[in-house]
């Protein structure tokens, strides 16, 4: 049974109710904290009653859209304002307008449907809004940058109770922030994007290698990745298939030359492949993996000008130490358009060329240690491999405890801007 404080239509669920239940069920199982509340609105409006209540009552809140945070932040506050019933697609001169609740699979089939596209996550379930507020990594990167390169503005609620829209033209000194640090300066119901022309041709999968020849297929795309076409993005990872460790090379390609013929001309022929033609929703999808919803996890991250022989010494070295099958290792291309936005935006990690994402999930507490430690000693190992060059912050959006502090200037403005948006420090970021 649910409270109503605000109107009929707008419950605040309890602990105990459905409501409840579905919005603290977040991707990372590990994250076990306790609201008061639940609020589920379905408009702006609502959101609006939403936070002039729980100011008026004293509370603390937190926002959840797709719930992939696995830092769990999205839980932090005493009432979590879950967004999920906020499900518009609209498209007209201004843009496509994306409601918050969105996820990527939602609004790349909405988009699909029209001849659209807003390059997003690569993962079909992960939220609209979280990942558009971080910055927003995507197979389309070398073309298009970054997700938040084409945001053009958010709509939303301030903690005051304002209705507000942050644009270029409406708030320049907002709007940088809003790409790349947006999460909990305001409560975004709506994104505004451009968006651009969807891909005739779409072309994916994923091309398997032995583990024995991991350290030359990826000293081999990355002695190439200067010499790859635009059209083309991958991304090594060293994952466990049916209990064996191996290296898949997983990759999408939007122009004439094929993803998997040229990284076959690269590294040599692959031993498996799932690489064919397909649509892009399809392309967005191939890599879900439903079964790790819920599961205890854990993740570090790190970004960096190149990948020196060593760091793919101990890359390679990390997989081989992996505690269990649910360890893998991701490395993520930068390169290209997301070096020059054509928006201002205070993303900090642009100078990097590659991005390592060390990731492990597992299902009991009593393995939280042994997981804990091999993130760790691998992080630990990969920062001192590429010592001195390695930035001391990480990608928000891949935090998985409390940020590592931000060593750029744009931290101190940050903090002023949040401030001026919820002076009474209501909302819960996901990086404090
Ligand atoms: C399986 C998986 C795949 C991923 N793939 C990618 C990828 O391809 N590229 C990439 O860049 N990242 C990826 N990520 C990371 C992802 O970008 C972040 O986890 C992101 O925060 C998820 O957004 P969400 O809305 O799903 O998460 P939530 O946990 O719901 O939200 C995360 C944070 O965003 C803020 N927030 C959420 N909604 C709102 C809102 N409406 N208004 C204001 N603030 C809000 C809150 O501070 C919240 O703590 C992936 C994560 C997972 C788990």
């Amino acid at each position: 049974m649910g409270l109503r404080p605000f109107s009929p239509d707008l419950d605040a669920h309890a602990p105990g109710t459905e409501g409840y239940r579905r919005g603290v069920d977040l991707f990372n199982g590990a994250v076990s904290v306790s609201p008061r509340f639940v609020v589920t609105p379905a408009s702006a409006v609502d959101v609006q009653a939403c936070l002039v209540w729980l100011r008026r009552e004293g509370f603390t809140a937190s926002v959840r859209s797709g719930g992939h945070g696995v830092a769990g932040r999205a839980v932090a506050g005493e009432v979590v304002i879950d967004t999920r019933r906020l499900r518009d697609v609209t498209v007209s001169a201004e843009g496509v307008s994306a409601g918050s609740g969105l996820t990527w699979g939602d609004l790349d089939r909405a988009l699909q449907a029209r001849g659209l596209v807003v390059p997003g996550g690569t993962v079909s379930s992960t939220g609209v809004a979280g990942l558009t507020l971080g910055g927003g990594i995507n197979w389309l990167l070398p073309e298009l940058g970054l997700t938040c390169d084409s945001l053009i503005a958010v709509r939303g609620v301030t903690t005051e109770g304002d209705m507000v829209e942050i644009s270029d033209v409406q708030a320049p000194e907002v709007m940088p922030f809003v790409r790349g640090f947006g999460h909990g300066l305001i409560v975004v119901t709506e994104f505004i994007y451009e968006p651009s022309v969807l891909p005739q041709r779409v072309r994916g999968g994923s091309l398997i290698y032995e583990l024995l020849e991991a350290g030359q297929v990826l000293t081999s795309l990355v002695d190439a990745s200067a010499d790859c076409p635009t059209t083309i993005n991958w991304s090594p990872a060293l994952i466990h298939i049916g209990g064996r460790l191996v290296v898949s090379v997983d990759g999408v390609s939007t122009g004439p030359d094929p993803f998997d013929e040229w990284v076959e001309s690269v590294v040599g022929p692959a031993s498996r492949s799932t690489v064919r033609d397909r649509s892009y929703c399809d392309a967005q999808s191939m890599l879900d993996n439903p079964a790790r919803w819920g599961a205890r996890t854990g993740w570090r991250s790190l970004f960096l000008p190149s990948l020196s022989s060593r760091c793919i010494e101990e890359i390679v070295e990390a997989g081989r130490r992996a505690p269990s099958v649910g360890c893998q290792i991701f490395i993520e291309r930068m390169c290209g358009a997301a070096k020059h936005p054509r928006r201002p935006s205070a993303f900090p990690l642009r100078d990097a060329n590659y991005d390592i994402l060390v990731t492990a999930s597992w299902a009991s507490e009593a393995n939280d240690e042994v997981h804990a430690s091999w993130l760790d000693s691998t992080a630990d190992r990969l920062v001192e491999a590429e010592s001195p060059h390695s930035p001391s912050f990480t990608y928000v959006n891949y935090a998985d405890r409390k940020e590592r502090g931000y060593a750029n200037d744009s931290y101190s403005d940050l903090t002023a801007i949040r401030r001026q948006l919820d002076p009474g420090g209501i909302l819960r970021p996901c990086y404090a």
